[in-house]
């Protein structure tokens, strides 16, 4: 006999589709963290108990929201940022615009949203629980939001017992906040962990002097900066940033933080094209640091791959990765570390 095919239930659906979302507590970091971005926030902190698994903590000194928009911003499919798909095609402004983030931690935890308009006279603090709003009321709080994200997948015990350990868990919250601090020098950013600050960026510096708060004196200094010059023509417009001397490595890729067009993305073709220019500088299981900022005409890229919207594709791979190699072999040999041969075939 066939199956039955039923339709699912709501809350089912809810619940499904914030997974795709919303993987633990990192991915939560960051579309929080995205969020006072785009509300042009100078001061973001960032606070987690227990990796994240208890609590998550963002506030930022942004636009902040009445109360009207925190009704608003949590429903489903809300944002402020594009109107319709044609928006997507022109290259966006913000990093954020599928309007399901809020929504989707809020199916998933116990949200707190806490908002004072800039020049506002009165904050909001809304709390959704599983989904439902639970309770809006006047709140006395700074101008900017600050969010608080409480037991995350309460409710989806399947998922919250497939979260790592802790200090795991910490691990990619702090690869996150390291990421958007970096790109973002006149940011200042804090990050703590159960009550420790883990670094604190001053939003003063340039990316030298963010690379030292982030990463501490030793790495700063064995940084390269990549000259745009050295990078041949190709689709990428310019290839900038800073690459460590290979002696000063790590065993893990964490440390190759990526951007095209000022978003964080995990591209592997960036990555691997950073990695070849090292050539056999480097041991097989050693990374180099990279703080990589790449720019390209929207329409050569494509970031809706994925919902987390981590990945990307670009429609010349293999040129774009040339440049890459190119610029970051350049710096290298700068400083007369590799021979002078092209790092290509
Ligand atoms: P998106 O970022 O894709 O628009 P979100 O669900 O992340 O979707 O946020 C929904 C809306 O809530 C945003 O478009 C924005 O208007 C508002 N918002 C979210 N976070 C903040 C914040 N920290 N400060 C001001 N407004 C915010
Ligand atoms: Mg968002």
């Amino acid at each position: 006999m066939a199956p039955e095919i039923r339709e699912l239930d709501p809350t089912t659906v809810e619940r499904i589709a914030a997974g795709e979302v919303v993987e633990r507590p990192a991915s939560v970091v960051k579309e929080l963290v995205e969020n006072s971005l785009d509300a042009d926030a100078s001061r973001v902190r960032v606070a987690v108990e227990s990796g994240g698994t208890e609590s998550i903590r963002v506030s930022d000194d942004g636009i902040g929201m009445d109360e009207q928009s925190l009704r608003r911003a949590v429903e489903k499919h809300t944002t402020s940022k594009i109107r319709n798909i044609d928006d997507l095609e022109g290259g966006l402004a913000t990093l954020g615009f599928r309007g399901e983030a809020l929504h989707a931690i809020g199916a998933v935890s116990r949200l707190t949203i806490t908002s004072r308009p800039q020049g506002g006279d009165r904050g909001t603090e809304l709390l959704v629980e599983g989904g439902d709003v639970e309770r809006v009321r006047p709140a006395g709080c700074p101008e900017g939001t600050t969010i608080e994200v409480e037991d995350l997948f309460y409710n989806v015990p399947a998922r919250r017992k497939y979260l790592s350990q802790d200090a795991t868990e910490f691990a990619h919250v702090n690869s996150v906040v390291t990421a958007y601090a970096l790109a973002n020098p006149d940011i200042a950013f804090e990050l703590e962990h159960d009550g420790r600050e883990t670094f604190a960026t001053t939003g003063q510096g340039g990316l030298r002097e963010t690379v030292m708060d982030v990463y501490g004196r030793e790495v700063a200094q064995a940084m390269i900066e990549l000259d745009d010059e050295a990078v041949p023509e190709g689709p990428l417009e310019s290839v900038s940033g800073l690459v460590s001397h290979p002696e000063t490595n790590r065993a893990s890729r964490e440390y190759l933080s990526t951007y095209v067009n000022g978003r964080y993305v995990t591209a592997d073709a960036v990555r691997e094209a950073v990695m070849e220019a090292y050539e056999t500088q480097l041991a097989s299981d050693r990374y180099p640091f990279a703080v990589l900022f790449v720019e390209i005409d929207p329409s050569d890229v494509d970031v809706n791959v994925h919902p987390r919207k981590m990945d990307i594709r670009f429609a010349d791979d293999e040129r774009v990765r040339e440049q890459i190699t190119v610029a970051v072999a350049d710096a290298l040999k700068r400083e007369g570390l590799l021979r002078s041969t092209a790092p290509r075939g």
